[in-house]
């Protein structure tokens, strides 16, 4: 299996699944719950994000999938567009992102929620280890584009993030054309017991 990347687009024309999220779709991560909303009613059907992926077979007992996310820029007041994040339904799998274009956060929490936002620019590589939440913000002014990898097995848990009310930190515009780390006013610890779960798998 071979494809070429358009690292312009994102865009896999031989790519095996595509999928969109809409802005609608994103309004519940923001902290701005009213400017959320005023985005979601105006611009609501627009494409935030796309994956491109190459699935191998799934005979393949430790195949690994890759693709590109592809995530426009914007923002709701001072909070960047995001990806919704996850955790791997199979927690103990990493992730590799590797940044084609524009300029990123990739956003780490681990179940006890510490946080490591590192930031992504062209040529970034970056490694999410087992066991951590992750989500992609797009700092910059142009879509950021970055080429993922992980094994075919992870599954994604999106509910981990919905439940805490977001991540424990959000990154915001720092006023200055960068962006800084704030507290999230939302958010709610996980308990002793949901940790367990996820790192009994
Ligand atoms: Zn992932």
């Amino acid at each position: 299996m071979a494809a070429k990347i358009d690292a312009a687009t994102g865009i896999i024309a031989a790519r095996t699944g595509a999928k969109e999220t809409l802005i609608a779709e994103l309004a519940g991560c923001f902290a701005g719950t009213e400017a959320s909303a005023t985005l979601a009613a105006n611009r609501g059907d627009e494409v935030a994000y796309f994956v491109h992926e190459m699935r191998p077979d799934a005979s393949e007992p430790y195949g690994l999938v890759s693709g590109t996310s592809t995530l426009k820029p914007g923002k709701v007041g001072r909070e960047f567009f995001m990806t919704r994040g996850h955790i791997h339904s199979r927690p103990d799998r990493p992730e590799i992102y590797f940044c084609l274009r524009g300029r990123g956060v990739m956003h780490l929490e681990t179940l006890t929620g510490e946080t490591s936002p590192l930031a992504m620019e062209s040529g970034s590589l970056t490694y999410v280890p087992p066991f951590m939440i992750h989500r992609s913000i797009n700092v910059g002014d142009e879509p950021l584009i970055t080429l993922f990898c992980y094994p075919a097995d992870a599954g994604q848990d999106y509910e981990i993030i919905v439940r805490a009310g977001g991540m424990r930190t959000l990154i915001v515009d720092d006023g200055a054309g960068g962006w800084i780390e704030v507290a999230n006013p939302r958010y709610q610890p996980r308990s002793i017991d949901e940790q367990q779960r996820y790192l009994r798998g």
